[in-house]
C-alpha cells in the first residue's frame, strides 16, 4: 500500500470520528489500568458492568488492595479468568503503593513489570492515559492491518512495528482506536461489512465479502 492511500484511509477514519477513545469506562489512569487488566479475553461491556460497581467502592491502589483478593472477586466474578485477574490486580496495587507513590507509571518498563500487564496493556495505558503514540495491537488491529495492507505482519509485534512506521505521524496518536473500532464493527472477522466500509475503495483485501461488495 502506498503513502497516499494510507493518508486517505486515516483522513476518512478521522473525519468520521475525530476524537476516538476506548469503550472501557474509566476516570483516572489507575481505573483505566484496572479495566484493561480485566478486559483480557473479556468484552468491554462486561468489564464496564463490573467496574460500575467496583469503582464507586474502591478506585485507588490503597482501597482496592484493602479489599483483598476475595473482596475484589465479589465485584469481578462475572468476568472470565477473574481468579487470576484478582490476584494480579491486588499484587499490582501493592507495587504501585510501595514503588510508585500510588501512581500509575508512564514508562513502558515499569508498566510491564506489573502483574497482569504485558506489552499490549502497557501500550494501551501509554497511549490512552498518557497520550504517547504507541500501538496496542489486538486481534482486531492485527486483522485490519493485514487485510487492508496498511501494515502487514506475521505476528502482533511485526504489525505494531509496521504501524508505527507507516501510519502518517499526525494520525499516530489516535490510530490505535480507529483501527480497533473499524475491526470491531465493520471489518469483522467473519463476513466483513465491505459494502458499508468507508475505506473499501482503498483496502487491498483480495477477498472482500462478495455478496456485500459491489
Ligand atoms: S473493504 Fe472489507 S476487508 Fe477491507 S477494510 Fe473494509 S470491511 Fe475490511
Amino acid at each position: 500500500m502506498n503513502k497516499a492511500k494510507r493518508e486517505e484511509i486515516f483522513r476518512r477514519l478521522h473525519d468520521a470520528d475525530p476524537n476516538p477513545t476506548t469503550e472501557l469506562e474509566y476516570g483516572s489512569a489507575f481505573e483505566l489500568l484496572v479495566a484493561v487488566i480485566l478486559s483480557a479475553q473479556s468484552t468491554d461491556k462486561g468489564v464496564n458492568k463490573a467496574t460500575a460497581r467496583l469503582f464507586p467502592a474502591a478506585n485507588t491502589p490503597e482501597t482496592i488492595y484493602a479489599l483483598g483478593e476475595d473482596g475484589l472477586k465479589d465485584y469481578i466474578k462475572t468476568i472470565g479468568l477473574f481468579n487470576s485477574k484478582a490476584k494480579n490486580i491486588i499484587q499490582t496495587c501493592r507495587i504501585l503503593v510501595d514503588k510508585h507513590n500510588s501512581q500509575v507509571p508512564a514508562q513502558r518498563e515499569a508498566l510491564e513489570a506489573l502483574p497482569g500487564v504485558g506489552r499490549k496493556t502497557a501500550n494501551v495505558i501509554l497511549n490512552t492515559a498518557f497520550r504517547q503514540p504507541t500501538m496496542a495491537v489486538d486481534t482486531h488491529i492485527f486483522r485490519v492491518a493485514n487485510r487492508t495492507g496498511i501494515a502487514p505482519g506475521k505476528n502482533v509485534l511485526e504489525v505494531e512495528k509496521a504501524l508505527l512506521k507507516y501510519v502518517p505521524k499526525h494520525y499516530l496518536l489516535d490510530a490505535h482506536h480507529w483501527l480497533i473500532l473499524h475491526g470491531r464493527y465493520t471489518c469483522v472477522a467473519r463476513n466483513p461489512k465491505c459494502r458499508q466500509c468507508s475505506i473499501a475503495d482503498l483496502c487491498e483485501f483480495k477477498e472482500k465479502t462478495p455478496d456485500v461488495w459491489q
